[in-house]
């Protein structure tokens, strides 16, 4: 069978692989019929991952946003030949504090696929059945969506939001999309912030008020003229650029709740007065549990035809290198890759 395998620091080829061993109990091999790609795909194929979220590991095969059949079962297993799955990238330790608490998001031994162990650019996958999530949708490509939707869904969680609340999103990428028909199936008010126009529109398609991005004064003008009481109970940072940041904890109201999602290195600059008069919480997200990834098999289920207006670009398999070289230096034109197995 093919697959496409980064080799090194950016070197992909596709190539013949050996296919999996039968399954044994708690197994199971899928055939993944898309695969999403995403920023932390080019992380790894640049080799900037750090160590500890496995960056060393050549060679891979890539692709943790999957969309797959049932190809083969182990003993006993529930699951059915030919049926439709999403799968949970994530396995954890299970004896580390943040398992034992029940966090097993952030694993400090956590495996991820596609990064830690072989992922879903290739024709069949070995994998734990714990991570097999049935899903009654059309096609694979909106069963590759739920795992960026797991992440939105942490994040909605983690902020706690509720009915009638008022919920800015800074970046409308595929992330900050999620966010947005999250948040609105919380009901909550949704106002999303992004420089690029093409973003806002789709945003706006899905039902929010939108502000285009020009400086962090006028943006947090903005977000708290349209918040009722004076700034909105939550802001979500799905792009990890500083001034964003820095303009979330800014424009939240007193109470509320700043919570990020994009990735960065970077370090930025907070008035720490902002935390103590407002009081408010900042949360990270890292990506989620099975809880939560259940939750969002059930979302994309019931919000399948406007999630679909996410994936931008569609590549086979045999294409895949060709696949993340676009998504890499398009990114202005491109909202979701999607590569395939037909
Ligand atoms: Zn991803
Ligand atoms: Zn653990």
């Amino acid at each position: 069978m093919i697959a496409a395998v980064t080799e090194a620091v950016e070197s992909m080829r596709v190539r013949d692989v050996p296919e999996p061993r039968d399954p044994a109990e708690g197994e199971v091999v899928v055939r993944p019929g898309a695969v999403g790609i995403c920023g932390s795909d080019f992380h790894f194929f640049e080799g900037r991952l750090s160590e500890h979220a496995g960056g060393s590991g050549f060679p891979r095969i890539q692709g943790h946003e999957v969309g797959a059949t049932v190809e083969s079962v182990g003993p006993g297993s529930v699951l059915k030949t030919g049926q439709l799955v999403a799968l949970f990238p994530l396995t954890a330790c299970g004896h580390c504090y943040p398992c034992r608490i029940g966090r097993m998001n952030v694993c400090v031994n956590f495996s991820l696929i596609g990064v830690h162990e072989d992922g879903g650019l290739q024709e069949q996958l070995l994998i734990r059945e714990a991570q097999v999530f049935p899903i009654d949708v059309a096609s694979p490509v909106l069963a590759a969506l739920v795992e960026p939707v797991s992440i939105a869904m942490r994040a909605v969680h983690r902020a706690r939001i509720g009915e009638g609340e008022h919920v800015v999103v800074l970046g409308a990428g595929p992330i900050g999309q999620a966010l947005l028909v999250a948040a609105q199936d919380r009901g909550a008010e949704v106002l999303v912030v992004d420089p690029l126009t093409d973003r806002l529109e789709i945003a706006k398609g899905l039902g929010a008020e939108t502000v285009p991005w020009t400086t962090a004064e006028e943006v947090v003008g903005a977000a708290r003229e349209w918040s009722p009481d004076g700034g909105p109970q939550v802001a979500i940072d799905a792009t990890g650029v500083q001034a964003a940041v820095e303009a979330a904890v800014d424009m939240v109201c007193s109470a509320g709740r700043m919570v990020q999602v994009g990735m960065s290195g970077d370090s930025i600059d907070l008035r720490l007065g902002s935390l103590t008069e407002k009081e408010i919480d900042v949360l990270g997200v890292a990506c989620c549990g099975t809880g939560e990834f259940g939750e969002a098999v059930d979302l994309v289920e019931r919000n399948a035809d406007r999630l679909a207006r996410l994936v931008s670009h569609e590549f086979d398999l045999s294409e895949a290198p060709k696949a993340l070289e676009f998504a890499m230096h398009n990114p202005r034109d491109v909202m979701k890759v999607v590569i395939r197995n037909p």
